[in-house]
């Protein structure tokens, strides 16, 4: 059985991201670029160019602080600002947008990511997110396959928001967190090859999809393609979002 996988690249445009968009292009991978608002109104003409080229422009919020630290208020203005931002630049590429989808700064949907992958879905902010966000039309592709129990019980399937089942850990190393000891390209390789699905590294479990999670942080350019190539070479076949 092949195993299938859906990307997405996060915290875009950096000024590599039209390098990002051309390897995926001549690689023939679909994604999700989860973008941030103030990157997209200095950087509209990439933005532009990828849409031309049929990739799909998620909102990932104004300027990419996690939920739980704003208001509702707050919260709801970054949706917003950024939902009329793509919607402008959808309009100039002359395409209709395929599908409306938003990706929380640091999956934080409003409660804090205290139990990630666990939700508070009591949470009222959490849950007024949520509805907000079904009013503004977003929702989740239809994603096919993906099978993980822990993802499931998490009731991250059944979310409005995109989540991912697959986070590469790129962005430890560009902030220098450094989590479970990841500190460069190799560590984000060889942790590839791990085998632990019900912990969230199951890219070489055939028994379900993935959602994978990328950044398009200028800091970790030259990683970006090494770990593409990595997943294909596992045999991993991306697959479209509509
Ligand atoms: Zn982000």
């Amino acid at each position: 059985m092949m195993k299938i996988a859906y990307l997405t690249v996060d915290d875009c445009p950096s000024s590599d991201f039209k390098r990002k968009v051309d390897f995926l292009l001549l690689k023939n991978i679909p994604a999700i670029f989860f973008c941030i608002g103030k990157l997209m109104e200095k950087r509209k003409k990439v933005i532009i160019y990828a849409i031309k080229k049929g990739f799909i422009i998620g909102n990932h919020s104004y300027s990419h602080i996690p939920f739980s630290k704003l208001s509702l208020r707050e919260a709801k203005r970054e949706i917003k600002k950024t939902d009329e931002i793509i919607e402008q630049l959808y309009k100039g590429a002359g395409i209709k947008g395929p599908i409306k989808v938003f990706r929380f700064p640091n999956l934080d949907k409003g409660d804090g990511n205290k139990n990630y992958p666990f939700v508070d879905w009591n949470n009222p902010k959490v849950r007024a997110l949520q509805e907000y966000l079904r009013k503004l039309g977003y929702r989740q592709p239809k994603f096919k396959n993906i099978n993980y129990k822990w993802y499931k019980k998490a009731g991250l399937n059944r979310c409005v928001d995109v989540d991912c089942t697959y986070d590469s850990y790129d962005w430890t190393v560009s902030d220098k967190s450094y989590e479970h000891g990841i500190k460069t390209l190799k560590d984000l390789l060889s942790r590839m090859d791990e085998d632990v699905p019900e912990g969230m590294r199951g890219l070489n479990f055939k028994g379900s999809s993935d959602i994978i999670m990328m950044h398009d942080h200028a800091n970790i350019n030259g990683f970006f393609v090494p770990m593409i190539e990595k997943l294909l070479k596992k045999g991993i076949k991306f697959q479209g979002f509509i």
